[in-house]
C-alpha cells in the first residue's frame, strides 16, 4: 500500500514537473523574440519605432508618411 502511494506521489510530481520545464521552455522561446524587435530611429523627428512599423526610404526609416514626404 505504501509502494502506491508512492507511486502515485512519484506520478503527480512527474506531471507537475513537466507542466512547469514545458512552461518555462514556452517562456523561453517567445521572451526573446520580444526583445529583438529591432527599433529604428525616425530620421526627421528622432522618435524611436519598431522597424516593422517603420516607414523606409533608402537608408532612413520614418515614422510616418507626414515625416517621410518632409525629409526628401
Ligand atoms: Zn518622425
Amino acid at each position: 500500500m505504501r509502494i502506491l502511494l508512492l507511486i502515485v506521489i512519484g506520478l503527480l510530481l512527474y506531471v507537475i514537473i513537466s507542466h512547469l520545464v514545458r512552461k518555462s521552455r514556452l517562456e523561453k522561446l517567445s521572451a526573446p523574440n520580444q526583445r529583438s524587435q529591432k527599433m529604428v530611429k525616425c530620421s526627421h523627428c528622432g522618435i524611436h519605432i519598431a522597424e516593422t512599423e517603420a516607414l523606409k526610404k533608402g537608408e532612413h526609416f520614418f515614422c510616418s508618411q507626414q515625416h517621410l514626404d518632409d525629409f526628401s
